[in-house]
């Protein structure tokens, strides 16, 4: 049986584990943050699950990660429908009837797509090369203008003229009065939070956990001792940056308690003005239908930032540049393979939701046993 250790205690790499441990193989997993569950994880204040990094939906449409997640939490039946605020306007996300409504004062699905058809007239029946251009052409200019290029451009720290396509794609566009921010077909919050389901993942007598443990701190031995490695950190750091830096995306959290009831209405307000400092500002008890402290409730502001050394890598940043210099180190890691198998956001240098994550790691598995 092949001793295995795995950097990072989060979904890819519990999920990872805990299918080895299943197998019958020992398994040693560090993780340099002073808890488990990585940006999933979430912490009890006052009844209230408040997510520690970040608003998190499970969402997806395949049944088998769905029955999967759901073998480790009971989930609740939470639909994201985020509202945006543009200087003190609110309107419905994703962009939908009651948002042209709102916006245009249409009422028809044809009188939204005529307006539609009407503003993407500006790019001239070009083929959308840019964030930008993509959004023009599935929105038009005014949501464009209020709704995306802000929050866009705040999020990112760049133009959106330089960013990908593929970033607002992941937000529907539907000629219906349906707020649900996703498509897909199964949608929740795990009631008693996140870290439940890391946790039971975890607790296998042939797992052990340690926290604070960083695996830059002994990295020649960790690849010493053990036969295998699942490693989930940034993989530009796994090879000391020897190509140069790949460019991420970080966050700044600011949590508070507050003596208030009821402080916005929804658990996710964005604010898509370019001069609003955070992004958007989440009432954590909404993930849970108001459960959690009377009088009292928990809001975070999240913060975007330029990710330097010592902050939290929470986006890769997929444009061409980055996107290329990744591919290099992916030709690098393919020559580890025999050692080091590289998992994750962060290892995969990809936008992954958490869905994403465990289709990821259960197909890892099957590669690593053979299966
Ligand atoms: P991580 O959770 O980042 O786990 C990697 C772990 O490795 C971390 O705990 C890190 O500390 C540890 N590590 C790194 N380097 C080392 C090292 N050198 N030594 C030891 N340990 C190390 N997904 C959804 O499906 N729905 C959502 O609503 C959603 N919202 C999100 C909101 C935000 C703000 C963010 C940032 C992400 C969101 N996601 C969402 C994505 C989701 O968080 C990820 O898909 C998932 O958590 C990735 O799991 P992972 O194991 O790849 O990475
Ligand atoms: N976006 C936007 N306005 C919004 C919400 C999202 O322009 O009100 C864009 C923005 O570029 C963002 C992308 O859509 O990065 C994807 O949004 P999502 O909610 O999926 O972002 P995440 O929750 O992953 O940060």
């Amino acid at each position: 049986m092949a001793k295995y250790l795995v950097v990072g205690a989060g979904l890819f790499g519990a999920t990872f584990a805990y299918e080895a441990a299943k197998r019958g193989h020992e398994v040693k997993v560090i993780e340099k943050r002073d808890h488990v569950a990585g940006n999933i994880y979430t912490k009890e204040v006052d009844g209230i699950q408040v997510h520690q990094y970040g608003a998190h939906i499970f969402h997806t449409s395949n049944k088998t990660v769905w029955n999967y997640v759901n073998q480790f939490a009971e989930f609740n039946r939470y639909t994201n429908s985020p509202v945006a605020n543009f200087n003190g306007e609110i309107y419905n996300l994703p962009f939908n009837m009651n948002t042209f409504n709102k916006l245009w004062g249409v009422v028809t699905p044809e009188q939204a797509k005529s307006k539609i058809e009407e503003q993407k007239s500006v790019l001239h029946g070009k083929r959308p090369e840019n964030l930008e251009e993509q959004a023009i052409s599935l929105v038009g200019t005014d949501i464009y203008e209020k709704l995306i290029k802000g929050y866009t451009e705040k999020q990112w720290g760049r133009s959106a003229k330089e960013l990908p396509a593929f970033i607002i794609r992941r937000l529907p566009v539907r000629f219906t009065y349906d707020n649900n921010y996703f498509n897909d077909s199964y949608q929740g919050i795990p009631m008693g939070g996140y870290t439940q389901i890391v946790e039971k993942m975890l607790d296998n007598d042939l797992i052990s956990v340690s926290t604070s443990v960083d695996f830059f701190a002994d990295k020649d031995k960790y690849l010493k001792d053990y036969d295998r490695v699942v490693f989930t950190g940034m993989i530009d750091q796994y090879f000391d940056y020897c190509l140069g830096e790949l460019e991420y995306r970080s966050l700044r959290f600011e949590t508070k308690e507050i003596d208030v009831d009821n402080f916005q209405g929804n658990a996710v307000v964005n604010y898509t003005d370019s001069k609003t400092p955070y992004t958007r500002i989440i009432e954590h008890k909404h993930f849970d239908f108001g459960k959690g402290g009377k009088g009292k409730t928990v809001i975070t502001h999240e913060y975007p930032k330029e990710w330097k050394h010592g902050d939290e890598p929470y986006y890769p940043v997929n444009n061409s540049k980055n996107n290329a210099l990744y591919k290099s180190y992916k030709e690098l890691a393919d020559k580890e393979a025999e050692k080091v198998i590289f998992g994750g956001r962060l290892g995969q240098y990809r936008y992954y939701n958490m869905d994403q994550v465990i289709a990821a790691a259960l197909n890892t598995v099957k590669i690593e046993f053979g299966e």
